[in-house]
């Protein structure tokens, strides 16, 4: 009952889930397509024999995304659409036996640090000369850097550790390699990404090397832009802030998930932080690096929060006034410490105090944006959308913060490039303007 001719030697990846996720899949097409693998990233054809879905397993949502994404090319397997079906990534590392059980039409299921046993079972071999190589899924000009894997934190809610294991950096030498690779294939920003960015190198060179690993990538010849994200608070690495402040290269920018303010949440988060402290350190960031952007991600009815918690969030938030600022909803997951708590919470009022904080938020957003009308800003055009022309200003990371829109029939700029945009107008989460040099 095959409905197209399947191409043998082709593969088709499927990513779900986070940045991390996405260099990983990326990795592994580029050591399938090095092995003479046709491989295609999500692809609609339907021509590929051969299916690998890279899941995610960090909370309820992405969960059911990964089993839903499994059972639907299963179906496929069994209709003979494709011919071999792998699974690997987040779930299958924290839940294989239960999913072996479950679905039982996947070929083969593969953990997180599995990518030489995938491609044994495809008859391909690992390539260790093709160090970081990969097969980009974003735009050429802009990639994801992942500079460590695991993590060493406690946090109470988060099964990451359960499934990337421990903190290992990969050393500053193969990372500054792989900088130049994707540079010279013409790669201009690197979003460095991390479980714990802050934490690099403690476990390679005893000491906190991130501010050292920011200088020797900003010394990589075509990338014009380095992007942090996933700090952790406590134990924030100061003179990282120096290195943002006086490098050009560096975007003024700081991805850093808070989780939350009240000390009551913090100290059951086991977040090794406080109030104060949390209060402290931004102040401390923003003193240091005056016009820096900060993003943060914070999470809404954990156990035991209470309305007066959550009123203290929303009264730091208003306060704080975040550049950038996403929430989830707490998702009780088994194998952490807060599984042990009850998840009193209900999801009606979990949901209620995370659109509570983003109706905060987008009117923050709405102000900030405001208050660049007028204003000249470097852009990276990353797509044309309809009329426009899309780019970020150094102060906005890819897929989540803001976007800046060129009306494409009054001004042309070249995707993957820079401009300098004057900004006309503002919304809640986007920004609108012309080229500066327009005569
Ligand atoms: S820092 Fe905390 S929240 Fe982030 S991956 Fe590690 S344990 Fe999870």
């Amino acid at each position: 009952m095959k409905t197209k001719t399947l191409k043998k030697n082709k593969v088709n990846v499927i990513t779900l889930g986070c940045s991390k996720n996405i260099v990983d899949s990326e990795v592994l097409m580029g050591q399938l397509r090095a092995n003479h693998f046709e491989v295609e990233h999500e692809s609609s054809n339907d021509d590929a024999a051969v299916v690998i879905i890279n899941t995610c397993g960090f909370i309820d949502n992405a969960k059911q995304e990964s089993i839903d994404t499994i059972l639907k090319f299963s179906a496929a397997k069994q209709n003979g659409k494709i011919d071999k079906l792998y699974v690997t990534g987040c779930l299958s590392e924290r839940y294989k036996p239960e999913l072996e059980k479950e679905i039982p039409h996947v070929d083969a299921y593969f953990g997180t640090r599995d990518l030489p046993r995938i491609l044994k079972t495809l008859k391909a071999d690992y390539k260790q000369e093709l160090l970081g190589e990969r097969l980009l899924t974003t735009p050429n000009h802009s990639a994801y850097f992942k500079i460590s894997e695991g993590c060493d934190r406690p946090c109470s809610f988060c099964a990451i550790p359960l499934m990337r294991g421990k903190h290992v950096s990969v050393p500053v030498e193969d990372l500054v390699k792989q900088a130049g690779q994707l540079a010279k294939n013409g790669t201009k920003e690197l979003m460095i990404i991390a479980q714990d960015s802050t934490y690099y190198g403690l476990d390679l060179y005893k000491e906190r090397k991130l501010a050292y690993l920011l200088e020797r990538l900003s010394e990589v010849e075509g990338i014009d832009w380095l992007r942090l994200h996933y700090a952790f608070p406590s134990g924030f690495p100061a003179d990282v802030l120096d290195v943002i402040k006086h490098n050009q290269k560096v975007c003024n920018y700081l991805d850093m998930p808070l989780q939350h303010i009240s000390d009551n949440m913090l100290k059951s988060m086991r977040r090794g932080t406080t109030k104060q402290k949390t209060i402290d350190l931004v102040n401390m960031i923003r003193d240091k690096v005056p016009n820096i952007a900060i993003r943060t991600t914070l999470i809404a009815g954990y156990p035991g929060e209470t309305e007066k918690d959550h009123e203290e969030m929303a009264e730091w938030v208003s306060n704080s006034r975040f550049d950038r600022l996403g929430i989830f909803t707490y998702s009780h997951e088994d194998n952490t410490h807060a599984f042990s708590l009850i998840d009193n919470v209900p999801a009606k009022v979990k949901q209620k105090r995370a659109d509570h904080i983003m109706s905060i938020q987008q009117q923050i957003s709405k102000e900030l944006n405001e208050e660049k009308i007028g204003k000249t800003f470097k852009v990276l055009f990353d797509k044309k959308e309809g009329d426009y022309f899309v780019g970020r200003t150094e102060q906005d990371s890819a897929e989540v913060d803001n976007e800046v829109l060129v009306d494409a029939k009054t001004n042309y700029v070249r995707v993957g490039d820079f401009a300098d945009i004057e900004i006309t107008g503002a919304e809640d989460y986007d920004l609108f303007g012309v080229r500066a040099d327009k005569q």
